[in-house]
């Protein structure tokens, strides 16, 4: 298993669409380990791949606080959602920012499992928040692009700023 390297916003492969996985492959198999493991690491509570620059449909999700709830969705599809629910979101891409989104409260995702099996999932609160977050990073989508223009300049040189003086 592997620590991989979360993409930092804004890197532009963070905007790369996700293609669906058509077979479940070693390679995957490896994939989710490595998410999960870089997840993990970083304290997360979701990873999509598009994170890690693995441009397929993976996210990686445990919202529990004894973190050993972990959830893998391959090819996720949103087949309900109701309600209406802001929460303030963070991402391992946008360290350090955390804003109101809002989303939907309730959802019901289809996804498949490691075993190349579908199965089918409702999720309220923080985990459906948490896995529309992680379903838009697949779409090329980072949290803060939901905010305003003001905003997102405002947090992009931001992060630049920290980007550069990490490197200095
Ligand atoms: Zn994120």
């Amino acid at each position: 298993m592997a620590i991989l390297k979360i993409l930092q916003y804004p890197d532009e492969r963070l905007h790369k669409v996700a293609a669906p996985v058509s077979a479940i492959t070693d390679e995957i198999h490896v994939l989710v380990q490595n998410m999960t493991e870089t997840m993990y690491a970083a304290a997360g509570i979701g990873l999509a791949a598009t994170q890690v620059d693995v441009h397929q449909r993976v996210i990686v999700i445990d919202v529990s606080e004894t973190r050993d709830q972990l959830h893998v969705f391959i090819n996720p599809e949103i087949i309900a959602s109701e309600g209406e629910f802001d929460y303030q979101e963070g991402c391992l891409s946008v360290p350090g920012i955390f804003e109101k989104v809002k989303r939907a409260e309730n959802i019901s995702v289809r996804a498949m499992n490691l075993n190349g099996d579908l199965f089918e999932l409702d999720a309220s609160s923080l985990f459906a928040i948490c896995i529309q977050h992680e379903m838009d990073h697949l779409m090329g989508k980072v949290f803060i692009e939901y905010l305003s223009q003001l905003k997102q300049s405002r947090i992009r040189s931001k992060l630049r700023k920290r980007q550069r003086d990490a490197k200095s």
